[in-house]
């Protein structure tokens, strides 16, 4: 690597920052769906989409909005009126769903959470919180302390008390066999196994699909009838949102929609591609629960007027071009395409998915056993081919992630779909 970026980044960040590849990748352009690294090589960019870059790389609307009010000014957040902050909390608290919506903007998806379980805590004078197993919500004190995913929650000492509850995943374990009914069953016993043997909790907090997780969907209305038990509790919901947000679903605008069947979360957090690569994160919540805070606040970053211009000009671009919609349409068909691959590779134990946010759990063939060793060969071979790809799981690293860009094009999803099927049989 190029000045030997790669030593230089070993002695002085931490040892915990997690790099991909074997020979770690710079990249330093990108345009579209596609980047590109240090020595030139071009990538189709199939995992940046949940990264920062939602949209498209260096999408002109955005850019234009960031420059011109780089140009103009940037100050205080909130001590002043912020006109961009206002356009677009109007236009969140609007898709939001949720009644009397009130937003708060941060400047990522783990103080998003932190956010939303102070509130959540003081809401409700409790710090027992719910949490799903694998799950991931972040890096902060209290946002490890809700992770359930061993592998991206260190030791701490959290000052939260936090119940695991089954739910996230169920390709492995006890309720591995059950139908769906019979598991939203199980997993509702379970919840109200735990309210019976605990002090009253303040919320449940859970990713409608578990993304760090390596993309597992519980079966829909199961946070339908989660939140049924909780509401007869007052327990709040927060739904984390901030990778299952923003039309990436293809069906649905967020991730809860798939479990509306009893209304909306009390509080949905988001983050991560709003401001198509500027620091966007935040909370929505009924107003009842945002104003419970019985002392001043303030934000010298969340809500800075450049991310804010960012976030205006990306939602109103994904908005008008209805990239939802071209989630469903694109993603599809990708899902189509990496199943009919899929079916010749035995290591592949499922395809699954929704939209443009796509996994594939791999095995070892004939078992029930995680492969993160392939995971980790079919992400090289993808890079190899000129595919980024993502990876995730539960404690062992065995899905592979695919989140493009929502503004992929059919074209660039069957020249990505070729490329893993290679990657995928390279491995066999
Ligand atoms: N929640 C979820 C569901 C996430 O996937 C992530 C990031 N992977 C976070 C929270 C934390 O977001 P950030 O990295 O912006 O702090």
């Amino acid at each position: 690597m190029n000045d030997d970026l790669l030593g230089r980044h070993r002695a002085v960040l931490p040892d915990w920052l997690a790099l991909y590849y074997d020979e770690p990748l710079e990249i330093t352009h990108g345009e579209g769906r596609h980047v590109w690294d240090a020595q030139g090589n071009r990538y189709l960019d199939f995992f940046g989409g949940i990264l920062t870059t939602m949209t498209a790389h260096a999408l002109p609307e955005v850019t234009k909005a960031v420059t011109e009010q780089a140009e103009r000014i940037v100050h205080s957040s909130t001590l002043y009126l912020n006109r961009p902050m206002v356009d677009l909390a109007e236009r969140i608290a609007q898709l939001s769903g949720i009644p009397e919506a009130r937003v708060f903007f941060t400047t990522s998806g783990t103080e998003a959470n932190d956010t939303a379980l102070l509130l959540a805590t003081a809401y409700r004078r409790s710090n027992t919180i719910l949490a799903m197993r694998n799950s991931y919500h972040g890096r902060s004190f209290s946002a490890v302390g809700v992770t359930g995913n061993r592998g991206w929650s260190p030791t701490s000492l959290s000052p939260l008390q936090t119940l695991y509850v089954h739910g996230g995943v169920r390709t492995r374990g006890p309720f591995a066999d059950l139908d769906d009914y019979d598991y939203v069953a199980a997993c509702v016993d379970d919840l109200k196994d735990l309210l019976g043997h605990s002090r009253p909790p303040a919320a449940l907090i859970a990713e409608p699909i578990q993304g760090v997780g390596g993309f597992t969907s519980p079966p829909d209305g199961l946070y339908a009838a989660f939140r049924e038990v909780l509401h007869e509790r007052g327990v709040l919901w927060i739904s984390d949102e901030v990778q299952t947000g923003w039309g990436r679903t293809g069906e649905h605008f967020w991730g809860w929609q798939a479990h509306a069947r009893s209304g909306p979360p009390d509080m949905l957090t988001f983050a991560k591609g709003i401001g198509n690569g500027m620091s966007i994160g935040g909370v929505v919540a009924r107003a009842e629960v945002m104003n419970c805070l019985d002392a001043n606040s303030i934000s010298t970053f969340g809500g800075t007027q450049i991310t804010m211009a960012a976030g205006l000009a990306n939602l109103t671009y994904l908005l008008e071009h209805d990239l939802q919609g071209n989630a469903r349409r694109v993603g599809g068909l990708l899902i189509e395409r990496l199943r009919a691959a899929a079916a010749h590779v035995p290591a592949v134990r499922e395809v699954r998915g929704r939209g443009l946010m796509i996994g594939i759990e791999l095995t070892k063939p004939g078992t029930d056993e995680a492969d993160p060793a392939a995971a980790s060969a079919v992400l090289e071979a993808a890079r190899a081919g000129g595919l980024l790809i993502g990876k995730g799981g539960g404690h062992d690293t065995s899905a592979l992630r695919v989140a493009p860009p929502l503004s992929l094009n059919v074209a660039e999803a069957e020249e990505g779909a070729a490329i893993l099927e290679d990657a995928l049989r390279s491995i066999q």
